[in-house]
């Protein structure tokens, strides 16, 4: 009696009458297909042939075997229609493998060959094939060459059934091994056929095919002598046991199918399983939607699967796209698919794309609304069941929800940039902190600030991570001193600190702390770095030149005030020269005066400047005599000053009013930042198409971090509060200010209590004629 492997004939035979035959290949000319066929086809007409020619020869126009109750052409019909019906008949074992079929083909053709005469034997089962190829109106070439080999198999098994069994009738042990060898010959004749037409589509080699076949084909061989030789010995001796004979096949075909069928269940789950792992990961939405088309590809043993994304398309993964989906354009028919998948899962058998017979659909839904629907399509008649759909419901919905969050997750990403974004461009450092005061964020602005890159901070406390002061000085944590503050009723604070960087410099910070409370306390801590570095310096500026200039307004002020008094309370009994020395002071000091005012004014056209060279008139003038002239103005100190000049005039392009200015102002600093017994050097020269006047004091020099902002606006080294010299800050300023718009530089190199340099220098004008 058949068993699993059972009918395993059946199976290669599947092969060929099955789906997988490359019917374009055996189209394509003379093919090494089609010359397998027609060598099959041509073999099985010549063995037909031999069985007509023979049979007199054999004298045996007696079936082997008598049924008393049927016989004659009645017998031959039935016999027809039955061959017939176990070609039509084929029960499929397994969904996942359309090729693994049981048909009782191979046995019905040994029942004729038994209860018939050999021509009528061999006539029954080629007309009982044909009869069912034409009712499935299977295609012309597979039909030809299973005809062919059956034919030759048949005629093959009735010679040498006939051979083996001579003149013996009934069952006796000759029959038996006659039926062994007959059968054994059809099958050979089928096996060799099938793998040298599966050799011929390039499959292997056909020694290695039929070696490959044939555990399977002995099974067959055994199975079908077994079921042929019963069946027919009762049919003849106690026709009443017939359905006897079949139902062990029944049972055992139906045991089969229930462990196929849990076989494949226990397959499904696996993926269902795989699926339900790769939705954990929160998966994006191509992977989750990839995930399910595989699972249910395999899963529901589909031809094609299709997830149809509303306003975004079709993924389709088939039989032949291997792990990958198609993207495809929506149709109607795809629309109107999706559109009927409403509820649950459901089966739908027509309005399918082409070659489909069958869909299971399922919409996706999530959350209240609707992403798509979900279709599963096999090409073949075989059926979804409720099992199907009671299967797909639950991961159509699965996939739905993990679709909607993909989407809120992109959403999420999205904003969370936006975030960033903001974070990352805010000129203001922010940052966040857990309710122990460990970074969670650090902005890019706060790098720039306390020098500590994002890495660094991450993970660390504020107070491991900056040093703060409070306005005496005093280390503070930042977190801490903000965290007193707040509160959930004040969730809002400001903090005022000084920020010592690694690097020495000081900035001063506004911390705006935005807290977070929850029933434990604080959650976060949300800060806001404000650098009131340049705002504070400003302030600084503003109250030191009220100051600065209030003192020196005043100093001059002073001895005019008080020789003005003089002269007029006694100014007719003064001697004269007394009377002219008062007067000079006053002059002298108005003079001073009145320079200040004019550097104030100077310096703020300078600033609100756009055109620098508007402050000064070029002309050509020897630098040496300028400076000759700037020293005059030093008679008291002049025992101080060295001057030297080269043999030839220094031609320079200047303004020579500006010039001289420029020169006065560094002297004069020379002679006020210096001891009084000190000498003071200055010298003429010219270099790379430079005049250059250097001027070299022995005083106090400047701290190298001052060297570059002596010639900011207002920035005295001294501090105004407590000043042992006189002077606005706004000297160098100017000078360096003139000095550029001349298309010179004035620059400083000093050691602190050893003395400084100043070069000025100016660009030689261009030779001209008479020099
Ligand atoms: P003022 O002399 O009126 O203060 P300046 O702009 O001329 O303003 O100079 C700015 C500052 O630079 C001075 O306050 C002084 O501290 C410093 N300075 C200038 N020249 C010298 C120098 N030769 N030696 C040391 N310090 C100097």
């Amino acid at each position: 009696m058949p068993g699993t492997e059972v009918l395993g004939r059946a199976v290669r035979k599947g092969r060929a009458a099955g789906p997988r035959l490359p019917l374009n290949r055996l189209r394509g000319g003379l093919s090494p297909v089609a010359r397998v066929v027609a060598g099959v086809v041509l073999t099985g007409a010549a063995a037909a042939g031999l069985v007509v020619v023979l049979t007199p020869v054999a004298a045996a126009h007696h079936p082997v075997v008598h049924l008393g109750w049927l016989d004659g052409l009645a017998l031959a019909l039935v016999l027809v229609l039955l061959t017939c019906a176990s070609e039509l008949v084929a029960v499929r074992l397994h969904r996942q493998d359309a090729d693994e079929e049981l048909t009782l083909l191979d046995p019905m053709i040994l029942v004729n060959v038994l209860l018939l005469p050999p021509r009528e034997a061999l006539s029954a089962s080629i007309a009982g094939i044909a009869l069912a190829y034409l009712i499935r109106s299977r295609a012309m070439v597979k039909a030809l060459f299973n005809l062919g080999t059956y034919a030759a198999g048949s005629a093959l098994m009735i010679l040498l059934v006939r051979i083996g069994v001579g003149d013996e009738v009934d069952f006796h042990l000759r029959l038996v091994a006659a039926l062994v060898l007959g059968t054994a010959g059809f099958v050979a004749v089928n096996v060799t056929a099938m793998s040298l037409l599966l050799a011929a589509m390039g499959a292997g080699r056909p020694s290695q095919l039929v070696r490959e076949d044939l555990r399977s084909a002995a099974f067959t061989l055994m199975a079908t002598v077994a079921l042929t030789g019963t069946g027919v010995s009762v049919a003849a001796h106690t026709p009443a046991l017939l359905p006897f004979v079949v139902l062990p096949a029944a049972a055992i075909t139906y045991a089969y199918r229930v462990t196929a069928g849990e076989a494949e269940e226990r397959q499904r789950s696996a993926r269902v399983l795989a699926f339900s792992q790769v939705l954990a990961s929160t998966p994006g939405r191509d992977v989750a939607v990839t995930a399910f088309l595989r699972l249910a590809r395999e899963g529901f043993f589909a031809d094609e699967v299709l997830a149809v994304l509303d306003g975004d398309g079709v993924l389709a993964l088939g039989a032949a796209d291997g792990d990958h989906p198609r993207a495809l354009e929506a149709t109607d028919v795809h629309r109107r698919l999706a559109a009927r998948a409403a509820g649950g899962a459901a089966v739908l058998v027509d309005g399918l794309p082409a070659g489909w017979a069958g869909a299971l659909v399922a919409p996706l839904e999530a959350g209240g609304g609707r992403l798509g629907a979900v279709v599963i399509g096999r090409y073949d008649r075989t059926k979804f069941g409720p099992r199907d759909q009671s299967v797909l419901t639950p991961l159509a919905s699965a996939l739905a929800v993990a679709l909607r969050n993909a989407e809120h997750l992109t959403q999420l990403v999205e904003e969370t940039s936006k975030l960033r974004a903001v974070v990352d461009q805010s000129s203001d450092g922010i940052l966040v902190l857990d309710g122990s005061g460990v970074v969670q964020l650090w902005s890019p602005a706060l790098e720039r600030l306390s020098g500590h890159g994002e890495a660094e901070a991450l993970g660390a406390t504020l107070g491991e991570l900056l040093d703060t002061r409070d306005a005496e000085g005093n280390p503070v944590d930042a977190f801490e001193l903000g965290r007193q503050s707040l509160s959930p009723r004040t969730p809002r604070v400001a903090v005022d600190l000084e920020l010592v960087r690694e690097d020495g410099e000081r900035r001063s910070v506004r911390c705006l702390h935005a807290a977070i409370f929850d029933a434990g306390g604080l959650v976060r801590d949300v800060v806001n770095v404000h650098d009131l570095t340049r705002q504070r310096q400003v302030e600084k500026l503003k109250s030191d030149f009220v100051a600065t200039v209030s003192h020196e307004l005043r100093t001059p002020v002073t001895p005019i005030k008080g020789y003005a008094e003089m002269l007029r309370r006694k100014g007719d009994s003064l001697p004269p020269e007394k009377r002219a020395k008062a007067l000079d002071v006053i002059a002298d000091r108005a003079a001073h005066l009145a320079r200040l005012v004019e550097d104030l004014l100077l310096s703020s056209k300078i600033s609100s400047e756009t055109e620098p060279a508007r402050s000064v008139v070029i002309q050509t003038a020897d630098f040496g005599q300028l400076t000759t002239r700037a020293t005059e103005d030093f008679t008291p100190s002049a025992a101080r000053l060295r001057l030297r000049l080269p043999e030839q005039p220094v031609t320079v392009a200047c303004d020579p009013t500006r010039t001289v200015q420029v020169l006065t102002n560094l002297i004069s600093n020379a002679l006020k930042y210096s001891p009084d017994d000190s000498l003071v050097d200055v010298e003429v020269s010219s270099a790379d198409g430079r005049g250059r006047v250097t001027v070299v004091d022995r005083g106090r020099g400047l701290p190298a971090d001052q060297l570059d902002r002596i010639f900011e606006k207002f920035h005295r080294v001294e501090d105004p509060m407590v000043m042992s010299t006189g002077g606005t800050g706004l000297g160098l300023y100017i000078a360096r200010h003139l000095a550029r718009a001349m298309s010179g530089d004035l620059e400083v190199t000093s050691t602190l209590g050893k003395g400084s340099t100043f070069t000025f220098h100016l660009p030689l004008a261009a030779p001209t004629l008479e020099s």
